[in-house]
C-alpha cells in the first residue's frame, strides 16, 4: 500500500493556551486534506507523556472542539492520510507511536519506501515483531534500533542509510519535533514559523492558514530539530541531484503551495500556455476540468486569447472520484462530481482541459457527456505527458495495467476518449514550466526511468552520489 500523505509538527515556546498546538496542528491538517482524507491523527507530548488523537474519516470530522481540548502540551505531530484501496483500516491510520526501552517515538510518514520488504525481513530474522504491513513501522523498528545505540541525529543519519524511496517525515522523540526528508527529496517538506514557534508541514499552505511565516524547504538530506529556539539543522546527506516529484506539481500539491521554490500555480498555468504552443486548436472556448484542470485552462486561455468559460460544474461535496473502489463505483462517481452547462455547451467547439488522464474514466465519461449535451467539438488537452509507468514513489495511481497510455499512442487515447483531438504537454515542456531542470526531478511516472532501484522493474538507474556525511 502507498502512503501518500500529509505530515505536520508544531514546537511552541509560547502557546497561547494549553491546547494551541494540537489546534494549530488540526488547521494545518485541514489545510493539508486534500494530501489524505481517510484518517487523520495527532500526538501531544506533555511531561514525557504522548496522547494521541486519530480517526476514520476528514480532518473536521476526527476532530472536535471537545478532543482537541484534552490534547494538551506545546508539541507535537500530525498526519492525514490517503487511500486508493477498499482496504483501509484505522490500524494504518498515523501518527504510530511506538514503545521501546528508552521511551516512545511517534513517527508520522509522507512517501513510500522500496526497499521495505527486505528491511523488513532482516529486521524480522532478528526478532522484530510487525503489527502492520506499513513502510512506517519499518521506519520506527530501524530508528528505534539505532538510538539504542546513539543519540537522536546519529540514529536518524543510521535509519537514512538504511532507507530507499521517499519519505518526508515528522518525528516526535524526547523533548522534540523532528522533520527528516530523504536525500532526493521527492516528497515535499517546508519549514514556517508562527506565533508562539515553529511548524514543518508538506505544504506552505498549512503555513499560510495559521498567518505563520515560510521560512524555507527542508533540505533533501536534511534533519531539522525543534527543541525550543531556533530549529537546528544537520545537512547529514547530500546527492548530487535531487528527485523532486513532478506529479505535485500537476496534480497532488495545492495550486496556492509553493515547493521546492515553486509556486505550483505559476507552473500550472505555465504548461497551459506551453499546451497553446504545442497543441493550438481552433475553437469557441476554453474550458477546464475542475477543479484539477483550473489554472491550466486559464494559462491556456490567456495564451491563446479565446474566452475561458464553464462547460462543467463540479459537485463541491463530492469527495475525489480517485479514492473510490471498483470500476463501476468510480463512473458514478464522475456523474455525480461533474455535470454540464447546457448553454455553454451547446454547438460548441470546446477545448477541455485536465491535468492527467489515469486510467480514463473521468475524461472518456466528460466528453460523453458533453457531446451528448449538444458540443459540436471536443478537444482534450492534458497537463502532463501520458502516464505509462506505476509509481512506486509514493503517488497511488493504478497498476501499469489500468494505466490507459501504458500500452497505447497519443491517437489511441484520443480515440478512447472519443474526443476529436488530444494533446498532453510533451515532457521537455512541463520540465520548463516547473523550471527545475529534469535531472533534478522525478519522472518516472512519464519515463520509466526511475532515480533509485525498484525491486523486480527494470529501469535505468539516474546516477546519484549520495556524498558523505558531515556535521551531527
Ligand atoms: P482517471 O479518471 O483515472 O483518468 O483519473 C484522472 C483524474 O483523476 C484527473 O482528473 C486527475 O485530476 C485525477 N487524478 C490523477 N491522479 C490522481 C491520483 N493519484 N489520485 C487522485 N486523483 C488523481
Amino acid at each position: 500500500m502507498q502512503e501518500k500523505c500529509g505530515v505536520v509538527g508544531v514546537f511552541l515556546d509560547e502557546p497561547k493556551e494549553e491546547n494551541h498546538a494540537a489546534i494549530s496542528m488540526y488547521y494545518a491538517l485541514f489545510a493539508l486534506q486534500h494530501r489524505g482524507q481517510e484518517s487523520a491523527g495527532i500526538v501531544i507530548s506533555k511531561d514525557k507523556n504522548m496522547r494521541i488523537i486519530k480517526g476514520m474519516g476528514l480532518v473536521p470530522e476526527v476532530f472536535n472542539e471537545h478532543n482537541l481540548g484534552d490534547l494538551k502540551g506545546t508539541f507535537g505531530i500530525g498526519h492525514v492520510r490517503y487511500s486508493t484501496t477498499g482496504g483501509s483500516k484505522l490500524e494504518n491510520g498515523q501518527p504510530l507511536i511506538v514503545e521501546y526501552r528508552g521511551g516512545r517515538i511517534a513517527i508520522a510518514h509522507n512517501g513510500n519506501l522500496v526497499n521495505s520488504k527486505e528491511l523488513r525481513k532482516k529486521l524480522e530474522s532478528e526478532g522484530g515483531i510487525f503489527l502492520s504491513t506499513s513502510d512506517t513501522e519499518v521506519i520506527a523498528h530501524l530508528l528505534v534500533k539505532e538510538l539504542m545505540k546513539s543519540d537522536i541525529t546519529n540514529a536518524i543519519r543510521k535509519m537514512m542509510r538504511q532507507l530507499v524511496g521517499s519519505y518526508s517525515l515528522a518525528i516526535l522523540i524526547d523533548d522534540t519535533v523532528i522533520a527528516v526528508r530523504d536525500p532526493l527529496g521527492f516528497k515535499p517538506l517546508c519549514l514556517g514559523e508562527m506565533e508562539g514557534g515553529y511548524i514543518v508541514a508538506s505544504e506552505s499552505v498549512a503555513i499560510d492558514t495559521l498567518d505563520g511565516k515560510f521560512i524555507r524547504d527542508i533540505k533533501p538530506g536534511e534533519i531539522l530539530i525543534l527543541g525550543g529556539g531556533r530549529p537546528v539543522s544537520h545537512q547529514v546527506y547530500k546527492s548530487q541531484h535531487t528527485a523532486h516529484c513532478v506529479f505535485e506539481y500537476i496534480y497532488f500539491a495545492r495550486t496556492d503551495s509553493v515547493l521546492n521554490g515553486k509556486m505550483v500555480y505559476d507552473v500550472r498555468r505555465r504548461i497551459g500556455e506551453t499546451l497553446v504552443n504545442e497543441h493550438a486548436v481552433d475553437v469557441d472556448i476554453v474550458s477546464p476540468v475542475p477543479d484539477s484542470g483550473v489554472t491550466f485552462a486559464i494559462g491556456y486561455a490567456i495564451k491563446s486569447k479565446i474566452d475561458y468559460i464553464e462547460s462543467l460544474i463540479k459537485n463541491r461535496y463530492s469527495s475525489r472520484t480517485f479514492i473510490l473502489p471498483g470500476q463501476e463505483m468510480r463512473e458514478i462517481a464522475v456523474r455525480l462530481k461533474l455535470n454540464p452547462v447546457c448553454s455553454n455547451v451547446k454547438d460548441k467547439k470546446i477545448v477541455l482541459i485536465d491535468d492527467s488522464i489515469v486510467r480514463g474514466t473521468t475524461a472518456k465519461r466528460i466528453v460523453n457527456s458533453l457531446k451528448l449535451k449538444g458540443a459540436k467539438e471536443v478537444h482534450l488537452r492534458i497537463g502532463s505527458p501520458p502516464i505509462r509507468y506505476p509509481c512506486y514513489l509514493g503517488i497511488d495511481m493504478a497498476t501499469r495495467g489500468e494505466l490507459i497510455a501504458s500500452n497505447r499512442d497519443v491517437e489511441g487515447v484520443g480515440k478512447l476518449m472519443g474526443s476529436d483531438s488530444i494533446g498532453y504537454v510533451s515532457t521537455d515542456g512541463l520540465v520548463e514550466s516547473i523550471g527545475i531542470s529534469s535531472e533534478n526531478l522525478c519522472m518516472g511516472c512519464l519515463t520509466g526511468i526511475y532515480p533509485v532501484q525498484i525491486p523486480g522493474e527494470k529501469c535505468v538507474i539516474r546516477q546519484l552520489t549520495l556524498a558523505g556525511v558531515a556535521r551531527g
